[in-house]
């Protein structure tokens, strides 16, 4: 029998109030999956009542109390690492050894977040005024509103969650329609961990129809998003209506570049796992090949026949490389940029199709593709396609290559392939990106360094790293005055005695 699912709102496991339900189901192979809820507005206004009843003594837990709730999941989440990337790979497509990955990180931001609960570190500076002492403290937001795409399910909602609940804010968590297995999985855990009844409550359902709610109700006092630019952007104009904070982690159009001097075996090996990974559904993945004249005919013959040779199928068979795309609208939306492509004048050299034979045929797959002769200013090297499409330009010289690969509205990941020292460190210098690989592909971010973009990819916050604390937290100042008399900042005169 299907498994039906329910929101989990004020510690309590619950159907939506009006009773809707939608399917998930396997891209695949179609197979259904589970029966989640469809939510409406008082569902979400359900789940902020209880989140803003719980902040008020969720604030006062100790953090390194809190802490240890989150090490408990951590702990979980080991346990059941398996089971929770199977599942994953069956309800978003990505191969197995990924959806592990996926977990890992999830696991390594549970234990980093539960360590800052012994930190969660701030100022002590001496004050301009005698016997007066002052220090800057975190003080939690609130109540955050989380919203999470379907691509990284189990990553992407810790580096929120993990950071926010530390510092004593509670949540109200809407994942994508896509992967609503895996926010249950990640539920569980915390609900197991011993979280406090309402510090978080996931609520399922569709787009703006539990999004808007959120963005509009004052008691939340920030929206963490993750997803398109689309969206993202229109979160950014509605959000400080009601005086709310809001970062945003978008899209991306990532580049590897190859000098002439570079071990092209090894950009291969970097080119292929950063462009087909996730069937090319990474935020960082990477589109762009930008390739020294002199290399890039050997580059794009390696690159091509590689490309051609992954093997596609169901992410829980061990041999497959590279898994479906995630619905019919997004493998519908790459298809369509491979037309633009042809249109543009760039030239196919693999893939470009959608295999019909079986089992292929029953899921959403799309062949690995790879354009040659493609220039910058084309709009497949421009816009996000989020497929496994690859366009290869050239370039005479690393100044060329950092000057295409930073004119994008996107500014995510970039990596270069050189064996030249003080070329890599021009390229660390120049490269307008919030990452930066050298000599590695443009994925692999680790939950101890700051994530996130510039340009149209953020807006200005990072997740992961200490500084995912400042952008869950607020500043307080404080000072303390013991000299016994009203001292005036900036008015009075503190005179240095000359012995
Ligand atoms: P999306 O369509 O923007 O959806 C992201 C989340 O926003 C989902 O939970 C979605 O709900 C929700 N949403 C949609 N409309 C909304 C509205 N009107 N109000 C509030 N929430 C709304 O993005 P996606 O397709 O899931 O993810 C792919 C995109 O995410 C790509 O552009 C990728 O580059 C980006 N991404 C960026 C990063 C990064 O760190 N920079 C990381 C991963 C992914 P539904 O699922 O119900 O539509």
């Amino acid at each position: 029998m299907t498994q039906k699912f329910k929101n989990y709102i004020n510690g309590k496991w619950v159907d939506a109030t009006v009773g809707e339900t939608y399917e998930n189901r396997n891209p695949a192979n179609g197979n259904l999956l589970g029966i989640f809820p469809k939510s409406s507005r008082h569902d979400v206004l359900k789940a902020i009542d209880a989140a803003h009843k719980a902040y008020l003594h969720w604030r006062l837990v100790p953090a390194p109390k809190r802490g240890e709730i989150l090490y408990r999941v951590g702990q979980l989440l080991v346990e059941r690492k398996e089971q929770i990337a199977s599942e994953m790979t069956m309800e978003m497509g990505k191969v197995v050894k990924e959806t592990r990955g996926d977990v890992q990180e999830g696991i390594d931001m549970s234990f980093f977040a539960a360590g800052e609960g012994r930190r969660l570190l701030g100022d002590t500076t001496p004050s301009e005024l005698p016997n007066k002492f002052a220090m800057s403290v975190r003080m939690p937001i609130g109540v955050i509103g989380v919203i999470t795409p379907w691509n990284f399910p189990m990553a992407i909602p810790t580096w929120k969650i993990m950071p926010a609940l530390v510092a004593g804010n509670a949540i109200v968590w809407k994942p994508a329609r896509w992967t609503p297995w895996s926010a249950y999985n990640l539920t569980k855990a915390l609900e197991e961990a011993g979280l406090p009844v309402g510090v978080l409550n996931l609520v399922f359902g569709f787009g703006g129809a539990v999004g808007d709610p959120m963005v509009e109700d004052k008691r939340i006092g920030m929206i963490s998003f993750t997803g398109s630019t689309d969206v993202g952007t229109n979160l950014q104009a509605r959000c400080p209506k009601t005086y709310k904070r809001v970062s945003c982690e978008m899209g991306g159009k990532n580049a590897i570049m190859v000098m002439d001097d570079a071990d092209l075996d090894l950009a291969v090996e970097g080119i292929i796992w950063s462009a087909f990974g996730t069937t090319g559904q990474r935020c960082t993945a990477c589109s762009r090949l930008i390739a020294h004249k002199k290399i890039i005919k050997p580059l794009t013959e390696k690159v091509v026949a590689r490309a051609k040779a992954l093997r596609l199928g169901d992410g829980l068979d061990p041999k497959t490389e590279m898994g479906p795309v995630v619905n019919a609208d997004a493998r519908a939306k790459i298809h369509e940029y491979v037309q633009i492509g042809k249109r543009e004048g760039a030239k196919l050299l693999c893939g470009g199709y959608m295999p019909d034979k079986p089992p292929l045929n029953k899921g959403y797959f799309y062949a690995p593709t790879v354009f040659g002769g493609v220039t910058p200013k084309m709009r497949i090297a421009q816009e996000e396609i989020f497929g496994p499409v690859l366009g290869i330009i050239a370039c005479g010289s690393l100044e060329e290559a950092v000057t295409i690969n930073n004119e994008t509205d996107f500014g995510l990941s970039s990596a270069i392939y050189t064996k030249d020292v003080n070329r890599a460190f021009h390229a660390m210098r120049d490269i307008d990106t919030g990452l930066c690989y050298i000599n590695s592909g443009t994925i692999g971010a680790e939950v101890h360094l700051p994530f996130g973009g510039t340009r149209g990819t953020g807006n200005g916050h990072r997740e992961a790293g200490q500084e995912a604390l400042t952008t869950f937290t607020e500043w307080k100042s404080i000072f303390v005055d013991f000299s016994g008399k009203l001292q005036k900042a900036q008015i009075d005169e503190v005179k240095v005695a000359k012995k």
